[in-house]
């Protein structure tokens, strides 16, 4: 009883912190051996994609019916220019440090390394990508956890409540509130137990990471090494300068700003899936930062789904590392074109764990880097790829944080946030404990 009082009184991000740190101790240590936390994790996974849809579902619905179509327009194309402008950034600066630290220079690649490419998985077009965001079936869309679809049946279902609600006939407005009421009340009650999930968090990232650095964890610090290190100094290096500075210049610090995200980013970094972290993301934004839902249940599923700088840095940087490795160094043209196709690369890639990794195989074949069974290139992508969870969850992190840096901005200029919540983290700390209790 002792022990889960004082569970459940511990400050919770030192406790995810705590098993994260265990949990990344005993996977080197123990390796393969901590197998037996695989399903804890898998518990925590399934917890948070339980409440995905349910989440997008009732925010989204209550955001869209509170704010006025036309500001909604304008939220949209402002979210969508800012997050192409950042993940413009972020393939340069993945280009940059992969220049810079030259990951895969002079390496021999070891025959056999190609075993474990994946045949026959392609990506999907740009166009069918566009045509899917018009759901045939809503109710299979959310049964099937597609995050596009299910966010343009719900702008028009809220614009449509919105319009209901503010009805001249009597009747029809009082049936429109009770709508928007039973949905208000939803979305609350979906808060509450994302924050229940919460508490399970340092078990299950305990799991999740000694899993991945039982299997995975040494060989990063092998021959890979430099390209993990390149990739991570460019994810902070990234989330420091482009977003501390977006920050900066619509007048929020950045310290308070990445107190604020940090469970969002640690949830993260252990789920490897923005579409995983949306709960976590979307409570922070309107809890902690006091982002107006009409803002953030909006901007923030639509950048899990399309905003993905992490993942663009990622593909610069190992675009590089396959040059290098099979001794043919990307040209100024070849990298060029890695920008151009990083940009929709990521726009393309879903926010579940592992799917960067996929794409990556267009970025390369853009340059004529193609991943053919047996080739030096399919052996050096073969290299990242075994590395990928490891990759996967620094870019991962730095894809949420990119999402509320940009639903941050949106909100600041369109004075659709409560500047109250960013005085001091006092405030922030007793919201904490009034939704722990
Ligand atoms: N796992 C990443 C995400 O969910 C996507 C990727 O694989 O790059 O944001």
């Amino acid at each position: 009883m002792k022990l889960l009082d004082w569970y459940f009184k511990s400050n919770l991000l030192a406790r995810i912190l705590a098993g994260l740190i265990l949990g990344a101790v005993c996977g080197l240590a123990f390796g393969p051996a901590m197998a037996w936390a695989t399903p804890l994790g898998e518990i925590f996974i399934r917890l948070l994609k339980m409440i995905v849809m349910p989440v997008i579902l009732f925010t989204l619905t209550v955001g869209a019916a509170s704010v006025h179509p036309s500001q909604l327009g304008r939220v949209g194309v402002k979210a969508l220019l800012i997050y192409m402008v950042t993940t413009g950034f972020a393939v340069s600066f993945g280009l940059i440090f992969g220049n810079l630290f030259q990951p895969g220079q002079g390496m021999e690649i070891a025959a056999g390394a190609a075993e474990g490419v994946k045949k026959g998985v392609t990506a999907p077009s740009l166009v069918d990508t566009l045509i899917n965001v018009v759901p045939v079936n809503p109710y299979g869309a959310i049964a099937e956890g597609n995050v596009l679809p299910v966010i343009f049946f719900c702008l028009l279902f809220g614009i449509g409540l919105a319009y209901v609600r503010n009805s001249e006939d009597e009747t029809i407005s009082r049936s429109g509130e009770t709508v928007f009421r039973f949905f208000n009340g939803g979305a609350e009650i979906m808060y509450l137990v994302v924050n229940w999930i919460l508490q399970y968090a340092p078990i299950g990232v305990f799991a999740l990471i000694a899993d991945v650095f039982g299997k995975q964890g040494a060989e990063a610090f092998g021959p890979l090494g430099w390209t993990t290190l390149a990739v991570y100094m460019a994810f902070i290096g990234h989330m420091l300068l482009v977003y501390g500075g977006l920050l900066l210049v619509f007048k929020l610090p950045p310290l308070a700003f990445f107190n604020k995200a940090k469970e969002a980013i640690v949830t993260a970094f252990v789920t490897r899936s923005s579409g995983g972290t949306l709960p976590v993301s979307m409570e922070t934004a309107g809890h902690k930062m006091g982002i107006s839902q009409g803002v953030y249940s909006f901007s923030l599923p639509l950048g899990a789904t399309i905003n993905m700088d992490g993942t663009a840095i990622y593909q610069g940087v190992c675009a590089i590392f396959v040059g290098f490795a099979i001794g043919a160094p990307l040209t100024f043209a070849q990298q060029l074109t890695i920008i151009a196709t990083s940009l929709l690369a990521s726009i393309g890639t879903a926010g579940v764990p592992g799917a960067g990794a996929i794409m990556l195989m267009m970025v390369l074949e853009s340059v004529g880097l193609k991943v053919e069974p047996g080739s030096p290139v399919a052996m050096a992508y073969a290299m990242i790829f075994g590395i990928d969870a490891l990759l996967d969850m620094g870019r991962t992190a730095c894809n949420v944080t990119g999402d509320l840096a940009v639903t941050c901005v949106v909100a600041r200029t369109e004075n659709e946030m409560d500047l109250a919540a960013w005085q001091g983290d006092e405030l922030a700390a007793a919201q904490d404990t009034a939704y722990a209790e």
